[in-house]
């Protein structure tokens, strides 16, 4: 809360495509990707979005079930969270490239928290443009011992360079993320707030 009242500007609120799936068990088929019977079939929609540009130096890419957001700075892009899996992470370098953004520019990958659809995509662009991996130890954690829900093998582990505290500013070159420790949606989730550039101004926007 400190964080959001030390902000200056018009704070914008960023829907958050999370899935609470953590609790929900279901069978850990390796090849399943349908949706359990239990749960709507929206929240596992693969349908692709056209990828948009939101403001100045902010992007969503994403489908129907989740996305992920492109932060561009004067030194690359930040992405935050990466979708479901290896095929999510190649639909995010596709949308980043009809965005005009260029996909060799990602350097930092901020997971918010350690559900699958979060992370799954995060190894594979790692990989391929060795991007440095961001998430908090609690979620690292969470992420490498929970099997079941939204963490199925569909999303494939990723390692993480660097872990994510409560008031840490990130800084890539003109634009600081700074993360906020906001538990509940799983143990370790984290929140992030940082600047968003639209019509010469610029605001803060916060995502939980
Ligand atoms: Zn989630």
């Amino acid at each position: 809360m400190y964080y959001i009242a030390k902000a200056k500007n018009i704070l914008f609120t960023l829907f958050c495509c999370c899935i609470l799936l953590s609790n929900v068990a279901y069978a850990q088929d390796k090849s399943q990707t349908a949706p359990p019977p239990n749960l709507p079939s929206e929240l596992f929609d693969n349908t692709p979005l056209t990828p948009t540009k939101i403001f100045d130096n902010l992007y969503c890419i994403g489908t129907k079930s989740v996305v992920a957001w492109a932060l561009q700075t004067s030194d690359g892009i930040i992405l935050i969270d990466s979708m479901w899996d290896n095929n999510d992470a190649q639909l995010i370098i596709d949308g980043m490239k009809k965005l005009g953004l260029n996909p060799q520019d990602l350097k930092y990958i901020l997971i918010s928290h350690g559900h699958g659809d979060h992370y799954g995509g995060a190894q594979y662009l790692k990989d391929k443009y060795n991007a440095k991996i961001f998430m908090s130890n609690t979620d690292f954690y969470y992420m490498n011992n929970t099997f079941d829900g939204a963490n199925v093998s569909r999303s494939p582990k990723c390692t993480v360079d660097e872990f994510l505290t409560d008031g840490q500013q990130i800084t890539l070159g003109d634009t600081t993320v700074t993360v906020v420790s906001t538990p509940g949606h799983s143990p370790g989730c984290v929140s992030f707030i940082f600047p968003l550039k639209t019509q010469g101004k610029t605001y803060m926007a916060a995502q939980w």
